[in-house]
């Protein structure tokens, strides 16, 4: 059922078994595992059914380090989040992300693929995926063994609220409550649990309300999801589950950047995906990375009269891979073309959402947010731009040129000027972690130290892969719905 929090609390007064707060593909597909294995869900949603600007303006923030998007642009504040904007690239993580690297500190989730796979045929029907099993790699000629040829998949998007808004309306155990905003949690005195959660509506001086639960669960988003646990004290002066001052801290991104232009002999009708083999990440101590090569959306001008030259003589690899490869003609006229990565980003506790000082309309101290990436991220683009290239002119496919900024001691990463930067992507900010000094949740995605609290979302994430994160998200939700219900029937 739908109710709305500015007039109808009576009809939420009264103990749930799970409240889940916030209603995007992380909160939505956990409600409805939860209602499905009969547990009474109370789905607290901050914003409406539509955008409203007042509900989106509590995403407002500030940005330091590297450039980014502002704060209340890549997210959404309303029924089904920012699925209602999201572009529906979908796919799973590989198995080596969940895998500790020596060359990554703290890098390695507490479970694995395996624990996951056992979602993909419902992730996929959740997100309308073409087909039930996951695009296997395509055949690659190459001479070593450096990429994996992979494929995405994509949803059409799918919206989450308008595609379950009317089984939440009939469902008699989901209540969807709508402008119902977070603003405190209340703990029991030892600190171990959580015994309230307190909503209200943006209306100047409402009191507001509280909804029990016997679990509750924050999905709220990936920079909210930490914003929220920091705005919240505990009696003993930390943070919600900062005893170890990592809420907030890791956060990561995909970060996206043309690092090469390419002249290609045969450019591919679409986008091209690579990534690299276990054994090169082994290898070269590399970040998982996706390599896209992408015909060029218009002429880039430093290539312009050497896409008209059929020779390559003139046409400088970028310098290794010129070694590597003695220049031999293009059989045909290239075609220019841009290699572009989205990558794994380091795990990074520099890398952090905190807070400022500037207060939101419901007097919480609003996100600041210092995106940072290190010399592993550009160690990562420059190998998987090298390896690339050097393929390229192996297989005489096509020549690339390495782009100034990276090949430049130290990298100059482009800003927003000059290219898209990131995916809009927020992920590991309460990183799960076997040990508590480690992430902020564990293998349960239950906040260490707290029995009945929670997370969904990619907040999640103990390292990020490359791949888009909202079918991993749909996949832990699940799994969390499950070990929910166990909890509960138990
Ligand atoms: C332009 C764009 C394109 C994208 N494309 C892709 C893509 O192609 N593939 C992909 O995998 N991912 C993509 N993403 C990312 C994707 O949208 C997110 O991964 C996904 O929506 C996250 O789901 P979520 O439920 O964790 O968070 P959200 O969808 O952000 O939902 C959070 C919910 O919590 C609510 N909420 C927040 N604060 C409170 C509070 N205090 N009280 C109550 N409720 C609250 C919000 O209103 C919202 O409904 C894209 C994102 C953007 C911005």
């Amino acid at each position: 059922m739908i109710a709305d929090a500015s007039h109808d609390r009576g009809r939420f007064a009264r103990p749930f078994d799970v409240c889940v707060v916030g209603s995007g593909p992380a909160g939505i597909t956990l409600a409805r595992r939860l209602a499905a294995a009969g547990a009474t869900v109370a789905l607290m949603e901050a914003g409406g059914l539509a955008f409203t600007p007042a509900s989106q303006a509590i995403y407002e923030g500030e940005t330091r380090g590297l450039d980014y998007f502002p704060l209340d642009m890549p997210r959404l504040r309303y029924f089904g989040g920012t699925s209602n904007h999201w572009a529906g690239w979908c796919r799973a993580l590989d198995a080596i992300d969940f895998e500790a690297k020596p060359f990554n500190p703290l890098s390695g989730w507490p479970i694995a693929q395996i624990d996951l796979d056992p979602y993909r045929a419902e992730a996929d029907a959740i997100l309308d995926l073409p087909s039930a099993t996951e695009a296997p790699d395509l055949a690659l000629a190459q001479s070593g063994h450096t990429f994996h040829r992979i494929q995405f998949r994509w949803s059409p998007p799918t919206r989450f609220g308008p595609k379950y808004g009317e089984e939440i309306a009939r469902s008699p155990r989901i209540h969807l409550v709508l402008n119902a905003n977070l603003h405190a949690l209340d703990l029991a005195p030892d600190g171990t649990a959580v015994t309230g959660a307190r909503f209200r509506t943006l209306a100047p001086g409402d009191p507001g309300f509280a909804i029990t639960a016997r679990h509750y669960c924050l999905a709220a988003g990936g920079i909210e999801n930490a914003r929220l646990l920091l705005n919240f004290p505990t009696a003993d002066g930390h943070a919600i589950g900062n005893r170890h001052d990592l809420v907030g801290r890791c956060f990561a991104e995909h970060p996206h950047f043309v690092l090469a232009d390419l002249l290609l002999v045969d450019p591919p009708p679409g986008l091209d995906f690579y990534s690299p083999t276990a054994a090169f990440v082994a290898e070269h101590a590399v970040l998982n990375f996706g390599l896209r090569i992408e015909p060029a959306r218009r002429e880039p001008d430093p290539l312009a009269s050497l896409a008209r030259t059929p020779c390559d003589a003139d046409f400088t690899l970028a310098r290794r891979a010129l070694e590597a490869c003695a220049p031999r003609p293009m059989h045909r006229t290239p075609t220019p073309g841009t290699l572009r990565i989205a990558q794994e980003q380091a795990v990074n506790p520099a890398s952090r959402v905190s807070l400022g000082d500037a207060r939101d309309a419901l007097g919480l101290r609003r996100a600041v947010l210092d995106w940072r990436l290190d010399d592993l991220d550009i160690h990562t683009m420059r190998t998987a731009a090298m390896a690339m290239a050097t393929h390229l002119a192996e297989q005489n496919l096509g020549r690339a040129r390495l782009r100034d900024w990276l090949l430049a001691e130290p990298a100059r990463l482009p800003g927003l000027d000059a290219d898209e930067v990131a995916g809009k992507h927020h992920m590991g900010t309460t990183r799960m972690a076997a040990d508590p000094r480690h992430g902020v949740t564990d293998a349960d995605a239950r906040v260490h130290g707290l029995d009945n609290l929670h997370i969904a979302g990619s907040s999640l994430f103990s390292t990020s892969g490359h791949a888009n994160p909202t079918y991993t998200i749909v996949q832990l939700a699940l799994r969390l719905g499950d070990h929910l219900a166990a909890r509960l029937a138990a």
